[in-house]
C-alpha cells in the first residue's frame, strides 16, 4: 500500500494526553463558569511569564488579536502601517479593517522575513506602525526593525502567530516589540481545539485599553467609552491550552530535530538543487513549518500528492495582489524577491510526531521527481 504522510497529524499528540484534557474539561462545565474564568487567567499569566511580558490577553483568534492591539494603538483611518505581503492575510487584513493603509514592503530572501531597508524605505509622516511576521518560526530582524521604530516614534506589533516559543539574540517574541500577536489555531505550534489567540505586552496603559477593547469597549460593565469587540478566548479552549503548554518547549525541540533530519537527508539526496531553510545563528526557530525553494515547485508539489506525501504551498498569491487590495495600486514587479518565493517556497510535512522514516520517504519522493527527465 502507498505510504501517506500527512502536513499535521495531531492525533498522537490528541492520544498521549486524553486523559488530562477530558479531565480539565470536566472541570470546566462541572463548574459552570465559561467565560473569562480561572482557566483563561492561568493561560494569560503562563504565556506572559514565557515571553519575557507582563501582560497577557486572551482574545477569540490570532487576527482579531491582530486588531486589538491596533486599535490599542490608536491605529485608525489615515495611519500607515508597514506590513510584509509574504503573510497570512490576517497581517494585513487586521490594518485594513482599522480603516488604515497597509503598506506592503519585501522581505529578505533568506529568511523569508520583512527585509528592515524596505521598511525604512516605506516610512512616510503618516506611519504609525510596523507589524513584523515571525514566519515559519523564525523571529524577523528585530534590533533593525526596533531602531527604525525608535528613530520615527513607531509602535512594533509582532505578529507572532507562527512563532510561539522563538528567540532572537536570547529575547523571546513579546520581548522587543510593543505588542505580540499569538494565535492559537489548532495547527499552530500551540493549538487549541478551535480558535483561540492572545496579545501579549508589557505596557500596562495598552494591555488595559486591549482588556477592555475584548468586552465591548466596556469598563465598569455596561459603561462604554470605546467602541469594542466581542473578542475572549473561553474557557473550554484555555483548559486544553493550559494541559498542552508545559509540553510546548518539548514539542519545539522535537520540531528543530525533524528540521534538522530533513536538511541533512535533502543536502545527501539533491545536492544545491534545493534550498533548506536558513537559520540565523542568533535565531531559536521552532519551525512551525519547513519551507524550502524549489524549481518547478507546483509540479513537484503534484507528484508528492500523487504518491502520498501531502505538502502546502505557504503562501501563493503576495498580499499585494490580492484583489482585496487592488485599491492600493500595486502591481506585478513591485515586490520582486516576495514574488520570487510565491513561486518557490513549499512547505513539507512539520510536527513533532513525525518519523524519520516519513521523513526519509518525503526526501525519496523529491529526489525521484527531480531525477526523472
Ligand atoms: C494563523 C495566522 C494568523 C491568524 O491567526 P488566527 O488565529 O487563525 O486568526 C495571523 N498571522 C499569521 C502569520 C498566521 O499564521
Amino acid at each position: 500500500m502507498m505510504k501517506q504522510i500527512p502536513m499535521l497529524d495531531l492525533t498522537e499528540q490528541y492520544a498521549n494526553l486524553k486523559e488530562e484534557i477530558l479531565t480539565s474539561l470536566d472541570q470546566v462545565m462541572s463548574k459552570a463558569h465559561f467565560i473569562l474564568g480561572e482557566n483563561v487567567k492561568k493561560l494569560e499569566r503562563d504565556v506572559a511569564e514565557y515571553s519575557n511580558a507582563s501582560h497577557g490577553i486572551g482574545v477569540a483568534n490570532g487576527s482579531d488579536a491582530l486588531n486589538i492591539a491596533l486599535m490599542a494603538c490608536g491605529v485608525g483611518p489615515g495611519d500607515e502601517v508597514i506590513v510584509p505581503s509574504f503573510t497570512f492575510f490576517a497581517t494585513a487584513g487586521a490594518v485594513a479593517r482599522t480603516g488604515a493603509t497597509p503598506v506592503f514592503v519585501d522581505i529578505n530572501p533568506k529568511t523569508f522575513n520583512i527585509c528592515p531597508e524596505s521598511i525604512e524605505k516605506a516610512i512616510t509622516p503618516k506611519t504609525k506602525a510596523i507589524i513584523p511576521v515571525h514566519l515559519y518560526g523564525q523571529m524577523a530582524d528585530m534590533d533593525a526593525i526596533k531602531a527604525i521604530a525608535d528613530q520615527h516614534n513607531l509602535y512594533i506589533i509582532e505578529d507572532a502567530a507562527q512563532a510561539i516559543g522563538a528567540e532572537y539574540k536570547g529575547k523571546k517574541v513579546g520581548e522587543l516589540g510593543t505588542l505580540a500577536c499569538y494565535s492559537f489555531f489548532p495547527t499552530k505550534n500551540l493549538g487549541a481545539y478551535g480558535d483561540a489567540g492572545m496579545i501579549i505586552t508589557s505596557d500596562d496603559e495598552l494591555a488595559e485599553k486591549c482588556r477592555v477593547i475584548r468586552v465591548h469597549g466596556s469598563k465598569p460593565k455596561y459603561y462604554h467609552h470605546i467602541l469594542g469587540y466581542n473578542s475572549r478566548l473561553d474557557e473550554m479552549q484555555a483548559a486544553i491550552l493550559n494541559v498542552k503548554f508545559p509540553h510546548l518547549n518539548d514539542w519545539s525541540k522535537q520540531r528543530k530535530e525533524r528540521a534538522k533530519t530533513y536538511t541533512t537527508l535533502l543536502k545527501e539526496a539533491l545536492g544545491d538543487q534545493v534550498v533548506t531553510p536558513f537559520e540565523e545563528e542568533f535565531n531559536y526557530h521552532v519551525y512551525h513549518q519547513y519551507t524550502i525553494r524549489v524549481e518547478r515547485r507546483d509540479e513537484l508539489q503534484a507528484f508528492l500528492k500523487e504518491n502520498g506525501v501531502s505538502t502546502m504551498v505557504y503562501y501563493p498569491q503576495p498580499l499585494h495582489l490580492q484583489p482585496v487590495f487592488s485599491y492600493l495600486g500595486y502591481k506585478e514587479g513591485d515586490l520582486p524577491e516576495t514574488e520570487k518565493a510565491a513561486k518557490e517556497a513549499i512547505s513539507l510535512p512539520m510536527f513533532p510526531e513525525l518519523k524519520e522514516e516519513q521523513q526519509q520517504y518525503v526526501v525519496e519522493k523529491i529526489k525521484e521527481f527531480y531525477s526523472a527527465k
